[in-house]
């Protein structure tokens, strides 16, 4: 299955892309979270991505592409992937459609995750992830039974530095600019289905396995 998640700051992607792997096995490529390893490690990348994530802004596609490309032509695409976060221009989305035919494969589903503009900011602002595996927490909405820390893996739960109300505001404006044209994208290209983010996770989760048909 080759699979891209679409949907504003704080939809729920990152969320879903962790059942979605799971149930489909296949990779997980976010990269925002390519972004924050990077930048944690201190790398060139991390220090040059800094600049924008900070601002609310988006990397440069010329960066994003060329990351994305290289991920794609690793052993485990091969069965399959799920992009999270990118793409998120229509260059990038065109760039992502010139490299998969070069490898004569194609996109199997645009998953799109619809959220109302009003309950972004109080998912972003509330959002909290585990420092080790990554897992995605909301202090009300999604708490972790071990309160400050992850219930999967006892790791601490850190907020990143650009869910504050101002990046997130500014992440939602660039959002709509930016990357909403891409569900006309998909849907010309009739791969879109529209997924209703605004129920339980687990809710969401089943209309996605419905809309995939398997
Ligand atoms: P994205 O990857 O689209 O930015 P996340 O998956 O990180 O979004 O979710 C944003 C925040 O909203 C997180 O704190 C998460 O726990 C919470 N969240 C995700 N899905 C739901 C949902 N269906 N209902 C309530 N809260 C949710
Ligand atoms: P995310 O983790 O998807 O919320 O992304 C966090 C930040 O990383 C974004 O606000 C952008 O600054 C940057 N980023 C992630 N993916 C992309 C992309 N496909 N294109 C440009 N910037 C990106």
């Amino acid at each position: 299955m080759r699979l891209i998640l679409l949907g504003p700051p704080g939809a729920g992607k990152g969320t879903q892309a962790a059942s979605i792997v799971q149930r489909y096995e296949i990779p997980h490529i976010s990269t925002g979270d390519i972004f924050r390893k990077n930048m944690k490690e201190g790398t060139q990348l991390g220090l040059k991505a800094k600049e924008f994530m900070e601002k609310g802004l988006l990397v440069p596609d010329q960066l994003v592409v060329e990351i994305v490309k290289d991920r794609l032509e690793q052993e485990d695409c091969k069965k399959g992937f799920l992009l999270d976060g990118f793409p998120r221009t229509v260059v990038q989305a065109e760039a992502l459609g010139h490299a998969l035919k070069k490898m004569n494969v194609a996109l199997d589903k645009a998953i799109n995750v619809n959220v109302d503009k009003h309950i972004l900011i109080e998912r972003a602002v509330g959002r909290r992830i585990c420092k080790e595996c990554g897992a995605t927490y909301h202090i009300t909405l999604h708490p972790s039974a071990k309160k400050d820390d992850c219930e999967k893996c006892g790791g601490l739960l850190y907020q990143r530095s650009d869910d504050n109300e101002e990046t997130v505001s500014k992440r939602i404006e660039v959002y709509l600019n930016e990357t909403q044209p891409l569900i006309d994208y998909y849907k010309n290209e009739g791969i879109l289905v529209t997924i209703n983010g605004q129920q339980d996770i687990g809710k969401v989760f089943d209309e996605i396995v419905v809309a995939l048909g398997a």
